[in-house]
């Protein structure tokens, strides 16, 4: 994680945020939105710190954001949660991921499995974790991966395999096939299944199916969410852990070494917003299925090979029909040839896999439709 140097290696985010603000290029690189999420919910936090909601809250978050968070559990999935002992809060879904790493690794011989190409976070908690990361590729252009690739990955060494569905950076949704095989395959070699759902409101033709809800899976599958995608308030940094009890304890016991807790009055306002009605949720998934097909649009009428996302902020295109070969270039290029940014998805495979997704690259979605038929327009200045 450091440089020869000595520095801190920014993520690829980090990087690709600041090519986009040094060049004025627009930021369809890193994931989060241009408009704030809804005013009720920004207000419930004005109100917590004008009530004084402003010191620690308990160590697995306040029983307000407990209850909502297992009401909505409920209401989304009919799953059964009791707030007191199978929710915890944490300082956003990055810190859940990377305390229920570190909670359930016992040692360097365990091995976590995870479809490849990740989210970044996953490849840095695992090896703080100090476990082995073993990838199971997807497929381009549907990303789902072959069953006997993830049949072979999986075996008595496997202490976890890490789910990600909607994929970030794909956009894909798991077929309910693959979502089987790994429920099936965790029984199999004892695992326990960590899936992270931090874009369940953001499937385009749901319903979103929580791993979670599949037969004999819920009790040995630790879930993850987070307010950032599903509110549109990526900087408030409140996310969440279910699953049975003595699992979600021992991740709240490592939790509580790395943050202790998070900030206060996001907790009432973020219960407001998982309290919203059906309505604000379809909203949201319809808005975003809307702004992916602009954005698709746009791509494909530039040129490139443009894949079919089923849900998340991101889709996913090769950049090899305008004469890319590599992907990290062809990013590095794009804000001086089109004034736009994106992210090659080299950032999120293993080394020993790059040339797979060599010249594949990940835009956002995110941003209103004014500011994606913008980049669809300077896009098309490519092939032009
Ligand atoms: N997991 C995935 C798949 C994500 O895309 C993100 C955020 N972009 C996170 C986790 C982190 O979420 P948070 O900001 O709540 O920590
Ligand atoms: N999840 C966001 C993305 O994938 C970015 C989060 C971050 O910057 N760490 O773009």
């Amino acid at each position: 994680l450091l440089a020869a140097d000595g520095r801190a290696v920014p993520t690829i985010f980090a990087e690709m945020t600041a090519l986009a603000t040094s060049t004025g290029a627009i930021n369809l690189g890193q994931g989060f939105p241009d408009e704030d999420g809804p005013e009720v919910v920004l207000e419930a936090a004005r109100r917590a710190i004008a009530d004084g909601v402003n010191q620690y809250a308990p160590g697995r978050g306040f029983p307000e954001l407990l209850t909502a968070i297992a009401e909505h559990q409920k209401r989304f999935y009919g799953l059964e949660l009791d707030p007191a002992r199978e929710v915890l809060v944490t300082v956003g879904a990055t810190e859940a991921l990377a305390a229920t790493l570190l909670a359930l690794i016992d040692g360097p011989d365990d091995e976590v499995v995870v479809f490849e190409p990740y989210y970044d976070s996953y490849a840095a908690s695992v090896a703080l974790a100090g476990a082995r990361l073993v990838g199971v590729p997807l497929r381009w252009p549907d990303f789902q991966p072959d069953l006997d690739d993830l049949a072979s990955a999986v075996n008595d060494r496997t202490r976890v395999i890490l789910v990600n569905d909607p994929h970030n950076p794909t956009g894909t949704v798991f077929s309910r096939e693959v979502l089987d095989e790994v429920v099936r395959l965790a029984h199999l070699h004892d695992a326990i299944i960590v899936t992270d759902e931090v874009y369940e409101h953001l499937v385009f033709d749901g319903p979103h199916v929580p791993i979670a809800t599949l037969p004999g899976a819920a009790e040995r599958t630790l879930s993850i969410s987070s307010a950032g995608k599903t509110f549109s308030l990526t900087g408030w940094k409140t996310g969440w852990v279910t699953g049975p009890a003595e699992l979600v304890t021992a991740v709240l016991a490592v939790k509580q070494f790395l943050t202790y807790v998070g900030g206060s009055p996001f907790q009432p306002a973020i219960a407001a917003g998982l309290r919203l009605p059906d309505a604000f949720f379809a909203s949201v998934a319809a808005t975003m299925a809307a702004k992916a097909k602009v954005l698709g649009t746009g791509l494909r009428a530039a040129g490139f090979d443009v894949s079919s996302p089923g849900g998340s902020y991101f889709t996913v295109v090769d950049a090899a029909p305008l004469g890319a070969t590599d992907a990290g270039t062809f990013c590095r290029e794009l804000p001086a040839r089109a004034g736009v940014v994106g992210i090659p998805l080299t950032a999120f495979v293993s080394p020993a896999r790059r040339d797979r997704y060599a010249t594949l690259v990940r835009f956002a979605a995110c941003k209103r439709v004014e500011v994606l038929s913008d980049a669809a327009e300077r896009l098309a200045s490519l092939s032009g």
